[in-house]
């Protein structure tokens, strides 16, 4: 299999006679497979509790008014909303640049080191407490996409420790090649991923952070999921 970043198709053939009745069914219909999705989702939604409800579609489509309307909640600085979505990563437009200096002093919360003013003295320093101990920590920009849309959405330590497999330090540490290949790893990789949607500050847009991700461990029961959403299919449209 190949896959390009501008063009791309993947088919997958399900080879079970319950997906070839289905794709007869379909072929022989007059009305465009897009108009009759609603019918297919809450078809499938319905009886198949363990497909997700939420797309990254309905992820995007958060708008300031909503958050507006969610009671903030105490210690959190800004109205949130949480989903979980099935998805993979798509791409990351800051592709390698993942990371940033960062402080140690755990009470600095990863502090982006910097160079003194006067740019003679190349020691990074803290701005905050002025320490010279340093580490890696993540920051990245990356595009998360299922079958509905795509995202925008930033991704800090944690969710990236847990995409990568690894903290930023063994990332940053690593050479070009196995750092590329990390990020080649992570990108297609089909679980479940917390995004929260939140208005930092009044008068901000809807962002979107990467909270973390849960890989799939049962297969087994994913494609029973799948089996069982197909037979939804069926039933709704009086196949069986
Ligand atoms: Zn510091």
């Amino acid at each position: 299999m190949s896959l390009s970043c501008n063009c791309s198709q993947v088919i997958v053939n399900v080879d079970i006679p319950e997906a070839t009745e289905l794709h007869q069914f379909f072929s022989q219909q007059n009305v465009p497979i897009e108009a009759i999705s609603g019918q297919l989702i809450t078809a499938v939604f319905t009886k198949s509790s363990t497909f997700r409800k939420v797309t990254i579609q309905d992820v995007a489509n958060t708008t300031v008014e909503e958050l507006d309307r969610i009671p903030q909640k105490e210690k959190e600085p800004a109205k949130t909303k949480m989903f979980f979505v099935r998805s993979h990563v798509l791409s990351s437009p800051n592709q390698g640049d993942f990371f940033y200096p960062a402080c140690s002093n755990p009470d600095c919360k990863g502090k982006k080191m910097k160079k003194d003013a006067d740019q003679m003295d190349p020691t990074l320093r803290c701005p905050s407490c002025g320490g010279t101990e340093m580490t890696y920590r993540y920051m990245a920009s990356l595009i998360l996409a299922d079958y509905s849309s795509s995202l925008f959405v930033t991704a800090f330590d944690s969710a990236m420790t847990a995409l990568l497999d690894k903290s930023a330090y063994d990332f940053a540490t690593l050479d070009e090649n196995s750092r590329r290949e990390s990020i080649s790893e992570m990108t297609f990789e089909c679980a479940t991923y917390r995004i929260r949607a939140s208005v930092p500050q009044q008068g901000d847009k809807v962002r979107f952070t990467l909270m973390g991700m849960k890989r799939i461990e049962n297969w087994e029961k994913e494609a029973g999921s799948s089996l069982r959403a197909i037979k939804s299919y069926m039933n709704a449209f009086g196949l069986k």
